[in-house]
C-alpha cells in the first residue's frame, strides 16, 4: 500500500493531528503516532482525544478518565502531544472544526496533516463539512490489518484527485495531499478487543502501555458486567 517517504535531513515542519476516542489508547496508536515521527520530518503530534465522537455509541471511559489514560500513555515522548481541545467543546466532535482551530493557531502557511486509519478514512464522505477539510489539512492514512475494506467509488474518486504522487511531498503545501503509508510496526489491535478481552477476565497486557492498564484496573474500567463462575459445582 501507499508510498514510504524517507524521513529528509531538513528541519522537522509538518504539525500532525491524530484523534480518536482513545478508549483505551493503545499501542497501535502509539505505535503509529511514533514511528510517524520517525519517518516524516514532523514537529509536533496532537493527540486529540474527542468528546463526543460523532460517527459511534458512547465511550465506555469519561473523557476525563480517556484523556487521563492518553497522558499516562505518551509521558516520555516530547513529539507527541495530549490536545484537549475537543474536551472543551460540547456536542459532536467534529474533525473538521478541530482542524480549523490548528489551522488558526499554527497560521496559514504551516504544513498541517490529519492522521488516520484506513478504516476511518473509508468514512470520510459521511463526516462533517468533508470537502472543507483537506483544504485545512493533509490527510495520512495508515493501512490497518484486519481492516483493509474495499474502498467505495467516492474514495476513490478521493485519492485520484488528491494523493501525492512520487517526488512531492507534504511539507510543499500546507493541506490538500493524501499520503497512504504502511507504518513498519503496523498491528491488528483495537480499543474494541481490548476492551472485550477485560470484559472477559483476560488480560489486555502488551497490547497498551503497562501504566494505561494499572489505571484501568484502579478505575474499574471496562470491567465484566457480570462476575463469571469460576468454578461450576456442576
Ligand atoms: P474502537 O475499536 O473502539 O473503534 P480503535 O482502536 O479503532 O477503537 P479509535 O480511537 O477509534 O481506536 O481510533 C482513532 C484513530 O486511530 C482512527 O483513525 C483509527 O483508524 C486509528 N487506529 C486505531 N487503531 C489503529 C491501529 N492498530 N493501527 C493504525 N491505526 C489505528
Amino acid at each position: 500500500m501507499g508510498k514510504y517517504v524517507a524521513k529528509d535531513a531538513k528541519m522537522p515542519s509538518l504539525v500532525l493531528m491524530f484523534g480518536g476516542t482513545f478508549d483505551p489508547i493503545h499501542h497501535g496508536h502509539l505505535r503509529s503516532a511514533l514511528e510517524l515521527t520517525q519517518v516524516l520530518p514532523v514537529k509536533k503530534v496532537h493527540l486529540v482525544p474527542c468528546q463526543l465522537p460523532a460517527h459511534r455509541g458512547q465511550p465506555s471511559a469519561t473523557a476525563a478518565q480517556r484523556f487521563a489514560m492518553l497522558n499516562l500513555a505518551i509521558q516520555h515522548e516530547p513529539l507527541l502531544y495530549s490536545d484537549d481541545r475537543e474536551l472543551k467543546r460540547t456536542g459532536p466532535s467534529w474533525s473538521v472544526d478541530t482542524l480549523e482551530s490548528l489551522r488558526q493557531d499554527y497560521g496559514e502557511a504551516q504544513p498541517l496533516a490529519m492522521l488516520l486509519g484506513w478504516d476511518a478514512f473509508l468514512g470520510l464522505p459521511s463526516w462533517s463539512r468533508n470537502e472543507r477539510i483537506l483544504e485545512l489539512a493533509h490527510l495520512i492514512v495508515l493501512a490497518r490489518p484486519g481492516q483493509m475494506h474495499e474502498p467505495a467509488e467516492a474514495i476513490l474518486q478521493l485519492l485520484e484527485k488528491h494523493e501525492l504522487s512520487a517526488g512531492e511531498n507534504l511539507n510543499a503545501s500546507p493541506a490538500g495531499r493524501i499520503l497512504r503509508l504502511s507504518l513498519p510496526s503496523a498491528f491488528e489491535v483495537s480499543a474494541t478487543h481490548i476492551r472485550r478481552l477485560l470484559a472477559n477476565n483476560l488480560s489486555a497486557r502488551y497490547l497498551l502501555p503497562d501504566t494505561v492498564l494499572d489505571f484501568i484496573h484502579q478505575q474499574k474500567l471496562y470491567q465484566p458486567k457480570h462476575s463469571p463462575a469460576v468454578f461450576s459445582s456442576e
